[in-house]
């Protein structure tokens, strides 16, 4: 299990309200900002929400009516005045299931819409089985968890209103398949996405293992360390990169942030699973280094944490290269802040430190004075966090809230089986 509160509140991007205004999206915004735990009363949410006092007013009475948010208490108000009710999201409203795979496992949890993690494992599996067999796996222990939340945290029955899944390989989000990923044989083009909707019956999002952390990352750390870059050197390397705006930037066909397969000035030309040679990812990723000492992962961090001179050299040599291609990312998208995640990091601070020289002395100041260079603060957390993000920004969106509050729910419930309507 989580410790109690292993992340932090993870900020909600709320849908823009410039022109058209109908209720999903104001209806939208202020569930997501009280999700956000940003702002949680009335008089918090006219200012974030950018909207009419009455319309803030009415929409969180049209909320609190139909059961997707609860009064929590009250909190003090500045100066004068009685206390302001405190809003929260329903634990009612809804579960999110997330699943962040990697090579080897998978880390899966489930949450509900205020982000408290009801209950969470981590499944050994190799993805090198193939889909059927690793959806399988994911399939049987989602829904065990599930069903563990509702029965020791909910007290009753509770929908799956999203699942979220990421993979380590290149995905469409928009199709949900794989998308030729070099580790993962038998994955391309299998229909990820439509086998979970079949299987939960809700909408599924579909995302790069990296896009996840980066995305968890940036929402967890203050709103001005984006644009952010997030760098993961694990089995193999790879990007991820959220927009000022606080997005993921997926690029033309979803292959932005794909830096594994890059070269860098000095690279050997070992061999890739890409079929090139010199991918940074071949030279310079805990999986080359540990090929190359002849060890496994787990211990290559245990030398490296344990300050074997080979194992710290070979480190360093890859922090170089790494630097490299970190200092031409940092001139082309100028990033206030660049995460280092992944296996080796969470050894030693030998990589990040290796990565940050080369980037400070090969890149401009224009684009380093106020850059931050940092380890991941949410660790192996990170894919969850963006997961949670994506699951509950999705569930509370302008087109699903109307799902969530028009369900039939459990008897005696007041939420309504009215439609959406647009204001007049
Ligand atoms: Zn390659």
């Amino acid at each position: 299990m989580l410790p109690s509160s292993p992340l932090p509140p993870l900020r909600l991007a709320a849908p823009p309200v410039s022109g058209r205004l109908d209720s999903a999206i104001t209806l939208s915004t202020v569930a997501r900002l009280v999700a956000s735990g940003t702002a949680v009363s009335k008089a918090d949410l006219v200012p974030a929400a950018g909207l009419a006092r009455t319309t803030v007013s009415t929409a969180v009475d049209d909320l609190l009516a139909r059961g997707l948010l609860r009064l929590d208490g009250t909190r003090p108000t500045v100066g004068r005045g009685r206390p302001a009710d405190r809003l929260a999201l329903s634990p009612r409203g809804g579960h999110v299931l997330l699943a962040d795979v990697g090579a080897r496992g998978a880390h899966l949890a489930v949450v509900d819409l205020s982000q408290r993690v009801l209950a969470h494992t981590h499944a050994p599996l190799d993805v090198t089985d193939g889909p059927d067999a690793v959806l399988a796996t994911i399939e049987t222990r989602l829904a065990a968890l599930h069903h563990r939340a509702k029965q020791e945290r909910t007290a009753g029955d509770v929908l799956a209103r999203a699942v979220v899944i990421g993979l380590p390989g290149p995905v469409d989000g928009h199709l949900g398949v794989p998308v030729r990923p070099p580790i993962m044989p038998g994955w391309h083009a299998y229909p990820v996405s439509a086998r979970l909707r079949e299987a939960f019956g809700c909408p599924v999002v579909l995302e790069n293992d990296v896009n996840l952390r980066a995305l968890g990352e940036a929402r967890a750390v203050p709103a001005d360390q984006a644009p952010l870059l997030f760098v993961k050197v694990g089995t193999g390397i790879g990007g991820g990169l959220v927009t000022r705006e606080g997005v993921l930037h997926h690029g033309a066909d979803g292959a932005a942030g794909d830096i594994g397969h890059v070269r860098v000035r000095g690279a050997p030309d070992e061999a890739c699973v890409c079929g090139n040679v010199g991918c940074i990812e071949a030279v310079a990723s805990a999986g080359a280094i540990s090929r190359r000492l002849g060890c496994t992962i787990s211990e290559l961090q245990t030398l490296v944490a344990r300050g074997d001179a080979g194992a710290q050299n070979a480190v360093r040599e890859a922090a170089g290269l790494i630097g490299e291609l970190v200092a031409t990312l940092v001139h082309f998208y100028n990033p206030a802040r660049v995460t280092i995640g992944g296996s080796l990091t969470a050894a030693s601070d030998a990589l990040l430190a290796g990565v940050r020289s080369v980037v400070y002395q090969r890149a401009l100041p224009l684009a380093t004075r106020n850059l931050v260079l940092a380890a991941s603060t949410l660790g192996e957390y990170a894919g969850l966090a963006g997961a949670i993000v994506l699951g509950i920004e999705r569930v509370l969106s302008a087109e699903e809230i109307g799902t969530v509050l028009g369900a039939d729910r459990s008897p005696g419930a007041p939420l309504g089986a009215r439609a959406l309507g647009t204001c007049p």
